[in-house]
């Protein structure tokens, strides 16, 4: 008798089981979020999904538009927020774990978590892609170590490659007979024999302000090409369709590159880590190629902001050539 009831509890259990698994996966089928809000959001009763909270989607935003001027760290953004009363259970400011977690959360791209895997949600995204990419852009740059700025504090160096044999540079300090310290880069001769010389910093400078002197324009050429944009934008309004249709197409490869990865998934040909990973860029990048749908009606001709920056690059060259500062050239290289 008893082990009947044993046998019948098991069933149970085993049963129970199967029923709060086909839930959530009914749940995940319609893109609901599955537990307690994230922060920003709030649970709605009535939907049984999610939705922003008015104020604390608008901080979401604030937190990511000011980390993704690149100029603040994990303290700052919790600094910020606990000003506005984001702080944790005990009143403290959030800790650098949680706003790490919060900066990369793509809950506010709309999606829903579920075992560490993420799926398209039906609710209201708080962020749009670009904003997020952006900060996800500084945040790539922050998980790697700047030693160079700090133990070598010379211009130019690791971004020359060897115009003899391809080798990177490298700088070094000497000292000249007079005492005095300077620094000088030379060819690290990787790639085997190579007849190039050392070159004092001042000497590479010299070659790089002859190459920013070959790129700069006069500010009226720059004026002439920056009219000349604005017409060709005007006539070209007109084809945007292929564009759309362009769109669409890559929109279509992306959710059959989507359900490719999704079936050798479940074949078992590649691992989950690789599977997350690989899912995660898919479905940012669907998330980006939307929301480019949605704005085409205003957004500008695709071709037309690159070729914009890149004349205000050749405006920014006229006057970093005037100026002596050896990083801001570093960069603009
Ligand atoms: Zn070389």
């Amino acid at each position: 008798m008893l082990q009947v009831a044993f046998g019948q509890s098991k069933y149970f259990s085993d049963n129970l089981k199967q029923n709060v698994e086909r839930g959530i996966r009914q749940k995940l089928r319609r893109g609901e979020w599955l537990t307690k809000a994230p922060f920003g959001y709030v649970n709605n009763v009535k939907t049984r999904n999610i939705e922003p909270d008015k104020l604390k989607s608008r901080l979401v935003v604030r937190a990511f538009k000011e980390f993704a001027t690149g100029k603040h760290c994990y303290e700052s953004i919790s600094q910020f927020l606990a000003e506005h009363g984001v702080v944790t259970r005990n009143g403290t400011p959030l800790s650098k774990c949680a706003v790490s977690a919060m900066l990369c959360n793509r809950a506010y791209l709309g999606f829903v978590k579920h075992h560490g895997e993420w799926y398209d949600g039906t609710f209201a995204p708080i962020l749009s892609p670009t904003l997020f990419e952006a900060v996800q852009k500084v945040l790539k740059t922050r998980q790697k170590p700047r030693k160079s700025k700090i133990a070598h504090p010379f211009h130019f160096l690791g971004f020359a490659r060897c115009g003899e044999c391809g080798s990177m540079f490298t700088a070094q300090y000497s000292t000249n007979r007079f005492g005095a310290k300077y620094s000088y880069y030379r060819c690290t001769k990787k790639f085997g024999v190579c007849g190039q010389l050392y070159l004092q910093e001042h000497a590479l400078a010299t070659q790089l302000k002859t190459l920013l002197q070959s790129v700069s324009l006069p500010r009226e050429e720059i004026l002439k090409m920056e009219s000349k944009i604005n017409e060709w934008e005007n006539k070209n309004i007109s084809s945007r369709g292929s564009d759309v249709q362009n769109l669409k197409d890559k929109i279509r490869g992306n959710q059959e590159k989507l359900d490719k990865l999704v079936s050798i998934y479940l074949d078992g040909d590649i691992e989950r880590k690789i599977y997350l990973e690989r899912k995660d860029l898919l479905m940012r990048e669907k998330a980006s190629l939307l929301e480019s749908e949605r704005g085409f009606g205003q957004q500008r001709k695709n071709w037309v902001e690159p070729l914009r920056s890149f004349v205000l690059s050749l405006k920014e060259c006229a006057d970093l050539e005037k100026s002596e500062n050896y990083l801001e050239w570093k960069t603009f290289f």
